[in-house]
């Protein structure tokens, strides 16, 4: 049977591929109790609010500190982990851990702002989900408004009808919730009506070449203009240049995120920042998800 599949069947055994493939399952053997071992960390990346340039949010992002290879990046271990299921323990040790340092830094006195935290497909499964948001809410004392989730429209349309309702009943918590690389997967705008969502998410690659390549702009301007018609914050991520945040400045983007402002950084980094930020800004500010 395999003489019969020929040449793409020979390939499966190469030796790269072979590599590769043991590559994976050392890294899903090492995986499995890194959270105990304290080798998982969040970074946080900044969102500016481009009208007034204050840091409004920080993106949690994972990575994992392995005792040999370094920082491993998200790119390379989510995958493993949605595989083995092994990103619902991750996923749910990172929101805690967001959580509770976002109620840390207000009682430290420095200006509220949003957590958001990227939810995977296999999260977003479990039937116990919503309790577990709520409770580590509760646990970590953090008010909902100063939560958001991430979620991608490619999980969400596997099941739409569920989808809708577990977004309902985590807006009910009363957190904030992003449709996060938008523009990627295959967005119905019908679908998209009707998801109870507060934010867009323009994805990095759109606005990586916005401001030379038409069609990004074409799809970044059509996606500003949707976010506006449905009453929805935009974001854009992977901001790098100075052209491309007067780009989307103009166009009347609400927040930023990328390179060009700050990348993911550890903690005690993130820390000095928002110190810094609060000195100097407005503490009547209120940085929730709610349009103004
Ligand atoms: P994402 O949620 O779309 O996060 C944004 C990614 O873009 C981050 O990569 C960030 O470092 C990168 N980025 C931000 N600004 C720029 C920029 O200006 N230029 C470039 N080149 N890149 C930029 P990162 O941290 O490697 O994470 C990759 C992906 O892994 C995330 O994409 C998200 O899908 C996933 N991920 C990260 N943390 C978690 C987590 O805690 N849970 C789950 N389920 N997924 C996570
Ligand atoms: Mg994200
Ligand atoms: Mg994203
Ligand atoms: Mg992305």
């Amino acid at each position: 049977q395999a003489k019969q599949q020929g040449r793409s069947q020979y390939q499966f055994y190469s030796p790269e591929i072979n590599a590769q493939l043991q590559e994976r399952l050392v890294l899903e053997n090492e995986l499995r109790g890194a959270v105990e071992r304290n080798e998982i960390l969040v970074y946080y990346q900044p969102l500016i609010d481009l009208h007034t340039r204050q840091v409004v949010a920080l993106e949690a992002l994972v990575r994992w500190q392995h005792p040999t290879h370094g920082l491993v990046s998200p790119a390379k271990f989510i995958p493993i982990a949605e595989a083995n299921g092994l990103i619902v323990p991750i996923g749910e040790w990172v929101l805690r851990t967001a959580c509770a340092q976002n109620r840390a830094w207000q009682l430290a006195g420095i200006s509220p702002i949003r957590i958001s935290v990227n939810l995977s497909a296999r999260q977003f499964e479990q039937p116990n989900l919503v309790e577990v948001v709520r409770q580590i809410l509760e646990e970590t004392g953090l008010e909902p408004s100063y939560l958001e989730l991430e979620v991608t429209e490619s999980f969400l349309m596997s099941d739409i009808q569920r989808s809708v309702q577990i977004l309902q009943q985590l807006r009910e918590l009363g957190i904030c919730l992003a449709l996060d690389d938008f523009g990627t997967g295959y967005s119905s705008l019908n679908y998209l009506k009707r998801l109870p969502i507060n934010m867009l998410k323009i994805d990095r690659s759109f606005v990586q070449d916005v401001t030379s390549n038409p069609d990004s702009a074409a799809v970044t301007d059509a996606i500003i203009a949707l976010a506006k018609s449905l009453r929805l914050n935009i974001t854009a991520e992977g901001v790098e240049t100075q052209d491309q945040l007067d780009y989307l400045q103009i166009r009347g983007c609400d927040e930023g995120q990328g390179f060009y402002f700050s990348r993911p950084v550890p903690v005690d980094t993130i820390t000095q920042m928002l110190k810094e930020s609060s000195r100097q800004s407005d503490r009547s500010l209120v940085h929730t998800c709610t349009i103004s």
